[in-house]
């Protein structure tokens, strides 16, 4: 038994009360604030870090849409947006293998900036949520701790897109997480800089690698057989050439994986591969192994490149994402979860807040929507069982592994998002419950949004 303390209780001051407060400023949390903004109600965002975005802008995730192809169909909405406000603002760069831009994870921060003061939206950054507060099994607010201390805000609705499913889970809502032995693997990633531009995409139509060679190495990739021919964007050889000579140790073979945004100025942005199995991201003392082990190995790849990939000899480190980053942690049990069957399937529902082609990338399963065909994303997966008046927005709605390595996506989180948002101002306009809210408003809102709800 480890020993213990007792925390004294104490009076908390109320710094501010709201309609409609959202924890994570991700893609989900993000689009939860600009629907309900939209849909017409006070809005706050509450957020850990000093910017928004979640893991476009903290971890460097620039991928918003590297699936999309001539026939996928989508839910447009808040997502699209992003994409489009990015290349305006000269946040965005296209992506090497779809119809598709890579988001500036650092352009990306000035880019959210813009959309939620536009929107009116209350940003409460720099403040990480420690509990929620509660009257019996209704959430009413939350409690954060910062620079200031601890403050209490509350919220008439509060929508949990902290990625993780914190608030959910520590106001008692029944939560599960993957084992550890089975999670999406965590990475560190890297941009680059000093990369010749022209060097490096002869180098690649050279040799251009397609999504079967994703399996020729470490990992086993099963696909639907369509996407085994296309092109991937895919570095596995400099590192097996690297191992050969020695650059890296025999035992690690898990470097490997995507590039991704290549720029005029020589650099080569969300560099994802690295892959570090078994951390767990609710677990403090695992990420600070795998921050560390993560660059570690970041370092061998870099090294790896500049011997093997052409275009990268004068290849130099230019920045770590500000944080690790973590793909696949506690999952609500939601009133709704789901399926492999749903995602695999086109599933279709009388409650659906939005579509979202089919599209899958974890657990060893690639499917990409070179087809028209979708799924429908129910309201009730966003509904938690055991506490009221909360949604879950973004990569922690219920679903099993299948169904979560679709909705985990950044432009699905920006759907779940957009429709959390849409009902939660709903509910509080029309002074009910949010999982009463009335669901054929909340699709009518999301369509006057511009969101594809069908
Ligand atoms: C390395 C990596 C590569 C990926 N590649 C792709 C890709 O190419 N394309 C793609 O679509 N998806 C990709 N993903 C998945 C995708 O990035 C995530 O699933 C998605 O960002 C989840 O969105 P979210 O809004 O749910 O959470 P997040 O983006 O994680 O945002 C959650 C936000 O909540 C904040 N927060 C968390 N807890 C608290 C708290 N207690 N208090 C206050 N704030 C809190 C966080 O700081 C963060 O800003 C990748 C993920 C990783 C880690």
């Amino acid at each position: 038994m480890r020993p213990t303390v007792t925390e004294p209780a104490r009076e908390i001051d109320v710094v501010h009360e709201t309609d409609v407060l959202v924890v994570g400023a991700g893609p989900g949390g993000l689009a939860a604030a600009l629907g309900a903004a939209r849909a017409g109600v006070e809005v706050t965002l509450v957020e850990r870090f000093g910017c928004m975005g979640g893991n476009i802008t903290v971890v460097g995730v620039e991928g918003f849409a590297w699936y999309r192809r001539e026939q996928t169909v989508e839910a447009g909405g808040i997502g699209w947006e992003f994409e489009e406000r990015a290349k305006a603002m000269g946040a965005a760069v296209p992506e090497s293998q779809s119809l598709s831009y890579e988001l500036d994870s650092e352009g990306f921060k000035v880019v959210a900036d813009r959309l939620v003061q536009e929107a009116g939206v209350r940003p409460m950054l720099h403040r990480q949520v420690v509990a929620p507060v509660m009257d019996g099994d209704r959430i009413i607010g939350i409690i954060t701790e910062s620079k200031a201390g601890r403050e209490a805000i509350l919220g008439r609705v509060v929508i949990d897109a902290s990625g993780d499913a914190d608030i959910a889970m520590r106001a008692g809502a029944p939560v599960h997480q993957t084992p550890v032995e089975e999670m999406l693997a965590a990475s560190v990633m890297f941009h680059l800089a000093g990369v010749d531009k022209a060097a490096f995409l002869a180098g690649v139509a050279a040799d251009p690698q397609t999504y079967a060679d994703w399996s020729s190495g470490e990992w086993v990739t099963t696909t639907d057989g369509k996407e085994d021919a296309l092109f991937s964007p895919y570095l596995g050889k400099p590192s097996r050439q690297a191992i050969e000579a020695g650059v890296i140790p025999a035992d690690l073979h898990t470097i490997g994986g995507t590039w991704g945004a290549l720029h005029d100025t020589g650099e080569l942005t969300y560099m994802n591969l690295v892959h570090l199995p078994e951390c767990d991201g609710t677990d403090p003392d695992s990420m600070t192994r795998f921050e560390i082990e993560g660059r570690r190995q970041a370092l061998l790849a870099i090294d790896a490149l500049r011997r093997f990939t052409p275009g990268c000899a004068n290849a130099r480190l230019r920045n770590f994402g500000a944080t690790i980053g973590i793909r696949d942690t506690r999952k609500i049990d939601a009133v709704y979860n789901l399926t492999e069957t749903d995602t695999r399937g086109q599933g279709r529902f009388e409650d659906s807040i939005g579509i979202y082609p089919e599209f899958i990338d974890g657990y060893g399963v690639l499917v990409l929507p070179t087809t028209g065909r979708y799924l429908q994303i129910p309201f009730r997966s966003l509904i938690p069982r055991g506490v009221r008046n909360l949604l879950v927005a973004g990569r922690a709605i219920g679903g099993d592994k299948i169904a979560h390595a679709a909705t985990r996506n950044m432009s699905c989180c920006a759907v779940t998002g957009q429709a959390a948002g849409v009902a939660a101002a709903l509910a509080v306009r029309s002074g009910v419950e949010a999982a009463d809210v009335d669901v054929a408003a909340v699709q009518a809102q999301l369509v006057h949004q511009g969101v594809r709800i069908s």
